[in-house]
């Protein structure tokens, strides 16, 4: 699937940097272009990638700290510049475009929804968002402003794909070793749903194309990703035991939203050498998804990798009612609540309650 990132705000920028360099070191040719929209300029200049700074005008290149609200409003306000910024890279091979955001801070968490709202309107291929959760650690301003930002960009865009920073968190890491490898961990998966979409010189009929990555998101919503791999044997038919495991495992511990398994829609794709992929075993492993997910739209397909190594990847898409989304949004408004003043003034309430449409 040939598709065109933009990262708003820090974890944006740096996030679209890692699966734009990882898509061109597995040479797949999937990300046609990417950019990075920030109101925080020492930010903006750690990226190898061009860049457009917001807000200006308001915050001088400071960003907005963690005011989301301020983020939306920026965003609107240079909301010509970004999409002027665009204007040429999003070609007539784009088939979708992800605006890519850590959804507890400021400029990532207003702007994204507000973008994707603007790229809907201009743009005739889906706008899908890639949010990234925080984690149960963090503070309540994160979860207040990321259930707020969730919210809306699940109506901005045509789905939103989660990522949990706790999905990968082991204890004893820092924050900074846990962003490292969770970043890892995204630009892996994304860039290898990315590429599954593409089309692969010389192969069956099996493989799976962008039309089924965009009809796995078509129910809109939340969508979620889990992935397992293992070593491969020669020969298909010793490898059946491993999709059906790496299956399990993909799907049960190690999705990015954790134990978001009821699904509207699924796609199965397992990855490694054509001919060291069991057809049935991938059939058989499709149709456990099914009956896991309770969905009967799951799709199946395999995407030609040389590997000596097999993958399962399963993209889930129509996942919100699942009780890891309903107990952040709990957290999240009881966050909202502790982060609200008291004593609001009128006047301020009534500017806010109108930039709640907004974000
Ligand atoms: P912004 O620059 O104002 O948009 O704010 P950030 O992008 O720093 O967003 C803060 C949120 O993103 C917090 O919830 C952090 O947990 C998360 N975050 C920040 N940096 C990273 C990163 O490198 N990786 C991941 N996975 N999350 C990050």
């Amino acid at each position: 699937m040939k598709v065109v990132l933009i990262g708003v705000g820090q974890a944006g920028g740096k996030l679209t940097q890692r699966l734009a360099q990882y898509d061109q070191k597995m040479g797949f040719g999937a990300v046609q272009g990417a950019l990075a929209v920030n109101s925080a300029k020492a930010d903006l200049r750690e990226l190898d990638l061009d860049t457009v700074l917001v807000g200006q005008d308001r915050v001088k290149g400071h960003g907005v700290g963690g005011d989301n609200e301020l983020g939306a409003e920026v965003m609107q306000s240079d909301a010509t510049e970004v999409m002027d910024a665009l204007d040429g890279r999003i070609t007539a091979q784009a088939e979708a475009i992800f605006v890519v955001a850590g959804l507890g801070g400021g400029t990532g968490s207003g702007g994204v929804p507000v973008l994707a709202r603007e790229l809907n309107r201009v743009y005739q291929v889906p706008v899908y968002g890639l949010g990234v959760l925080p984690g149960r650690g963090e503070g309540a301003m994160y979860q207040a402003n990321a259930g707020r930002s969730l919210k809306t960009l699940v109506r901005e865009a045509d789905a939103t794909l989660l990522i949990d920073n706790d999905a990968w968190h082991t204890s004893g890491e820092s924050m900074g070793e846990a962003f490292e490898k969770i970043n890892q961990n995204i630009a892996q998966r994304v860039g290898l749903l990315f590429a599954s979409g593409e089309a692969v010189e010389g192969v069956g009929e099996s493989v799976v194309d962008s039309s089924e990555v965009i009809n796995t998101l078509r129910s809109g919503g939340i969508a979620t990703l889990g992935f397992a791999s293992a070593a491969a044997a020669e020969s298909a038919e010793e490898n059946v035991n491993a999709v059906t495991s790496m299956t399990r495992k993909a799907l049960l511990s190690n999705l990015s939203l954790p134990n978001a398994i009821e699904a509207d829609s699924g796609l199965l794709v397992v990855a490694g050498q054509p001919e060291s992929i069991p057809r049935k075993g991938v059939e058989r492993a499709r149709k456990w998804v099914e009956q896991e997910t309770g969905s009967l739209q799951v799709r199946g397909g395999d995407f030609p990798l040389d590997s000596d190594r097999l993958a399962a990847l399963i993209l889930l898409g129509g996942v919100e009612r699942s009780e890891r989304v309903e107990e952040f949004l709990e957290r999240a408004k009881e966050a909202s609540k502790q982060t609200e003043e008291p004593d609001e003034d009128p006047a301020e309430k009534f500017h806010n309650d109108q930039l709640d449409d907004l974000i």
